[in-house]
This record gives structure tokens, C-alpha cells and sequence, in this order.
């Protein structure tokens, strides 16, 4: 039989990697401008590193981890964000001794045991930023504008800005009563998994997608009316912020964001071309993850933008396939050793040049030319190449010209680069 991809798990092939790339080297352009370096984390960490950074209540946690356990006995999971993975790389390698703020980027998939469907797969891709160790609201609004200035660069339209807080420990233990005796009141009207959230999680029910459990929670009480002074004076800035960066949003009073972890700002961009599964890029402050995982006092804020759906979103139209710019028709033996060996030097500098290696016929070797979409054919023949002639042929506008063959590789490459 036949062996398949698994499930949920996609190969991305060369005519879709042209996206990716630009997608990628956009995000390292625009981080960097704004003061960010890349770092690269394992695929692999300890499991107790995800439960206790992004919560045991969550689904995350409670049903979504690949987890194994290695020969020696140790308990691993593939990685599910990488938010977790960046703290902890940041404290072990004590990174805040140099300065404690640092801005990272992070690009590469994350695993997770989702139920798989469009824009929901079980291997997908992220593109993170984190600030650590800066708790100032200005630094929030600076991160919302790097992202909104990203989404733009590559191509989004349509994208809302959605804000919320969510309070901090202070504060949120006194609204996550409120919620809960809310919801208590409710509960008949409520999913399964919601009931069971009442205790567990009730803050997870705004994300519920049953549409009864969101019309059970219409009147639910918002967090952002139990905030404390700290947390409100903070939103208030963000705001303010947000509004010098030149930025418009809406507040989202029902946004949580799926993660134990965050706490105060939380964002989600979200696309309106999408359907249910309409967040592009999400993310928030979390101010106490550090002490989860390493017991120290650390803010941090990032984001993560899932690149399968940035991806499905992007505009079509523009070019990101590459294209041979020069295929080479070699006709008899003597040409092909000089056609080789142009080919190399076209190679070498870096110019897209393709050789057909069958030694076809003419017709042939110009059909492949033609299904390849390569933009010009040089082609050779024995008697040309006495003559000190090659034909180049130019394939979108049919016209053909003799070239002499002192200065051939001149000649393409300037024309290649006129063109
Ligand atoms: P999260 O880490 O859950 O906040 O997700 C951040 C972003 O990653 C989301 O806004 C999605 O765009 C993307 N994402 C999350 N889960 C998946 C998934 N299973 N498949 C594809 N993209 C996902």
C-alpha cells in the first residue's frame, strides 16, 4: 500500500513555497527593523514545561499535546506554542544578565491533536514575537504596530484590531467569581464542556463555538469592569499608545484568548474573509509566566501568527513562483559540452538556467521550454556554434534574434536583467 501523509499533517510543494518565503523573509525584515532577533527553539521540550506554562485547564493541555515518552522514561511533548519554549530559553541561558529586555522572533511548526479541517491542521506553523522584561504599555503598542505594519507589507486588507484587558492576579480572581456565579445561574443552558468549565476554566467559555452557549453568555459580566487600578491606568495607556502609533481598534470585551498564561492586553487580528476560524494572529500580555516556569518576576508580551491562515488570505495575483530565465536547447554532441558549460557560469551567478539532458529533438526540447514558462531559449546547433552563432529566443514575445557567442554569457545576463 501506498504510504500517505498523516492526518492533519501537510506537505507544502514548490509551486506554494514561493508564498511562504516571502512571507518568512517579510517577517525577518520587518522584525529586525524594529529591533527583534531571531531565536530557534527544539521541537521537543518537557512536558511539565507546557503544563505549567500554558495551563493544565486548557485544551491545549488537557487533550491537544503530542506527548510521548522516550526510551529513558522522560516525559515529552512536540511542541504546541512557542511561547513557553522562549521563556525558558531566555532564563536558562540567562539572557536578562546582558540586558533585560529582549526582543525575539521565532518562525517553525507547532503539533497539536486538533480535530483537522480547513484552517485547523494538526501540524501547523507559527511566526512569534516576544518582548521580555518590559512591562511598559508603550512596548504593547509598539508590538501591535510591528504586527498590524507586517500584516500590511504582506498583502492583508480587511484585518480588525480587537483589544481587550484581562486583568491581572489581583484582580481577575474577583471577576472569575463574578463569572462563575453568573454562569452557575445559566448552566442549564449550557454545552457540556462549558458546565464543566464552570469550575475549571469559566474564563474558556467565551470561546466556546456552540452558538447556544454564546447566546447563554450574551449578558456574562466583562472583566474589563472588574479591573484594578493598576490594570485599568495600564489599558489606559495602551490605548493612548495605540492612538500615537496611528492605529484604529475595537475593543472586544468577550476576547480572552485561549491560553492560561495571559494576563492585562490581549489582541487578536481578524480577518473578515475567513469564516468561523477568523483569527489571523492573537496574542497578549503574561506577566506571570516567568514565575510558572522559573520562579522570577519577568514581564513579557508577544504574539503568534498562524502562517497557514496569514497565507490563505494573502492576495492572489502576485508572482511568487519562479520561473527558469533561461532554458538552453542543445542540439548534437559538440554543443552540449559548451552548453554545460555555460550553464555552470549562469549557475554560479546566480541566473535561474535550465539544460535539457536527453539530448531531445528541437521540438521537444522547446515544448519543455514552453511548459516550464521559461522566459528566454538559447538554441544551439552544430552548425551555429562554427559559425560562432546561438539563436536566442525570446518566449513571451516570439521575436529571435542571432547572437554571437564571444560575450554569450554577457549578453543573457544583460538581457535577462533589462527584461
Ligand atoms: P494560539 O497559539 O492558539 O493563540 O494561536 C495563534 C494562531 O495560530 C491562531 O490565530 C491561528 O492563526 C494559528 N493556529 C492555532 N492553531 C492552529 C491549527 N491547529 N492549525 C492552523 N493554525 C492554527
Amino acid at each position: 500500500m501506498e504510504i500517505k501523509a498523516i492526518r492533519g499533517f501537510n506537505d507544502i510543494l514548490p509551486d506554494e513555497t514561493g508564498k511562504w518565503q516571502f512571507v518568512e523573509n517579510t517577517a525577518r525584515e520587518v522584525f529586525e527593523g524594529f529591533g527583534f532577533s531571531e531565536i530557534r527553539i527544539p521541537i521537543v521540550e518537557r512536558t511539565e514545561l507546557f503544563s505549567r506554562g500554558i495551563g493544565e485547564a486548557t485544551d491545549i493541555v488537557e487533550k491537544e499535546m503530542y506527548t510521548f515518552t522516550d526510551k529513558s522514561g522522560n516525559s515529552l511533548t512536540l511542541r504546541p506554542e512557542a511561547t513557553a519554549s522562549m521563556v525558558r530559553a531566555y532564563l536558562e541561558h540567562q539572557m536578562y544578565s546582558f540586558d533585560p529586555a529582549a526582543k525575539l522572533y521565532f518562525i517553525g511548526p507547532m503539533f497539536r491533536y486538533e480535530r483537522p479541517q480547513k484552517g485547523r491542521y494538526r501540524q501547523f506553523h507559527q511566526i512569534d514575537a516576544e518582548v521580555f522584561g518590559v512591562g511598559n504599555p508603550m512596548v504593547d503598542a509598539e508590538l501591535i504596530l510591528m504586527l498590524i505594519h507586517f500584516l500590511k507589507k504582506v498583502g492583508l486588507e480587511q484585518l480588525e484590531l480587537q483589544i481587550n484587558s484581562l486583568g491581572c492576579r489581583d484582580c481577575r480572581p474577583r471577576y472569575r467569581e463574578e463569572l462563575k456565579k453568573f454562569l452557575t445561574k445559566i448552566s442549564f443552558r449550557l454545552c457540556e464542556d462549558c458546565q464543566r468549565r464552570i469550575n475549571t476554566n469559566p474564563l474558556r467559555i467565551f470561546d466556546c463555538k456552540v452558538k447556544t452557549c454564546q447566546e447563554a453568555i450574551a449578558d456574562a459580566p466583562k472583566v474589563i469592569d472588574y479591573l484594578c487600578e493598576d490594570c485599568r491606568r495600564h489599558f489606559g495607556k495602551v490605548k493612548e499608545y495605540l492612538g500615537i502609533a496611528g492605529l484604529l481598534f475595537t475593543l472586544n470585551p468577550r476576547m480572552v484568548r485561549g491560553l492560561d498564561y495571559y494576563t492585562r492586553t490581549a489582541f487578536e487580528v481578524v480577518s473578515y474573509q475567513l469564516g468561523s476560524q477568523n483569527a489571523v494572529t492573537g496574542g497578549g500580555r503574561y506577566d506571570n509566566l516567568f514565575q510558572e516556569i522559573g520562579s522570577v518576576d519577568i514581564p513579557g508580551i508577544g504574539f503568534a501568527i498562524g502562517m497557514e491562515r496569514l497565507i490563505s488570505l494573502m492576495p492572489e495575483g502576485k508572482e511568487f513562483i519562479r520561473y527558469p530565465q533561461l532554458f538552453i536547447a542543445a542540439l548534437g554532441e559538440g554543443t552540449f559540452k559548451e552548453a554545460y558549460r555555460w550553464i555552470n557560469q549562469l549557475h554560479l551567478q546566480g541566473i535561474r538556467a535550465e539544460l535539457d539532458y536527453e539530448g531531445k529533438s528541437l521540438k521537444s526540447q522547446m515544448r519543455r521550454a514552453d511548459k516550464l514558462k521559461a522566459r528566454y531559449v538559447l538554441i544551439l546547433g552544430e552548425e551555429e556554434l562554427k559559425r560562432g552563432r546561438a539563436v536566442l529566443r525570446n518566449m513571451n514575445t516570439k521575436s529571435q534574434e542571432e547572437i554571437l557567442i564571444d560575450n554569450i554569457l554577457e549578453i543573457i545576463k544583460n538581457k535577462i536583467v533589462l527584461d
